[in-house]
């Protein structure tokens, strides 16, 4: 199957309202250009190197969302670059985000990445620090506090996912619920190519697919 044919196809099959992020790393300016023909309106990049140079080519035809580890030396760029960072996970690099964003003018929509299963070592708060998390960050002035952002532990089985979905989509639910002064929760971004299906179904509302787009990476 073709780029073309594979998001005309995961399009098809997302219920409405549920968008699409195109998780592009490792491929090429060429290879993104030909997803966003097809329909895909968001990327998603992991590096900012790559996302430059799929930027030169594709520009505003697309959304840019930062979906990998953000490194604070690279928040000067990143910041101009991308429309959405949706993995913060610390004060840190919030306030970092904030001061370059201040010293642009702009307002950056964020999404705060949970560690839902808990995994050492991997990125993400953990769900009980979620809550404290989001209202910290959401005190600073250049940044936008839109919703929350998984990985999920990885599994065989898709389905071993759905306990975790269900549990983000509780944390999103309860901190919605709290109505937080300049936070509008509004985005759930998780599954993707093994559980883009299973996780609308749980509540997500953005799902991040690479490998169902565009074939095997060659390198992770
Ligand atoms: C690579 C990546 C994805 C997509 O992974 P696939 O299994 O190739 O669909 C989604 N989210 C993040 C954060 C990624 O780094």
């Amino acid at each position: 199957m073709s780029i073309k044919q594979n998001v005309q196809q995961i399009l098809n099959e997302l219920p409405e309202g549920v968008q699409l992020v195109a998780a592009s790393k490792t491929r090429t300016p060429a290879e993104i250009l030909e997803a966003v023909d097809a329909g895909v309106q968001l990327i998603g990049e992991n590096y900012l190197q790559e996302a430059e140079k799929a930027y030169e080519v594709v520009g505003n035809r697309a959304t840019w969302h930062f979906i990998g580890h953000l490194q604070r030396n690279k928040v000067k760029k990143a910041v101009r670059l991308f429309d959405m960072i949706e993995t913060v996970d610390s004060r840190e690099i919030a306030r970092e985000i904030d001061k370059r964003c201040a010293e642009i003018g702009k307002v950056m929509p964020i999404l705060i990445e949970v560690n839902i299963g808990e995994e050492p070592q991997k990125a993400g708060a953990l769900p009980e620090d979620t809550e404290q998390l989001v209202r910290d960050i959401s005190a600073l002035p250049n940044i936008r506090v839109m919703g929350l952002m998984t990985m999920g532990p990885l599994s065989e089985n898709p389905e071993d996912s759905r306990p975790y979905f269900a549990a983000m989509k509780k944390l999103f639910d309860r901190m919605k619920e709290s109505s937080l002064p300049n936070v509008e929760m509004k985005y759930l971004s998780m599954g993707m190519t093994s559980s883009y299906q299973i996780a609308p179904a749980e509540g997500a509302n953005i799902v991040r697919v690479g490998t169902k787009i565009f074939g095997e990476r060659k390198y992770p």
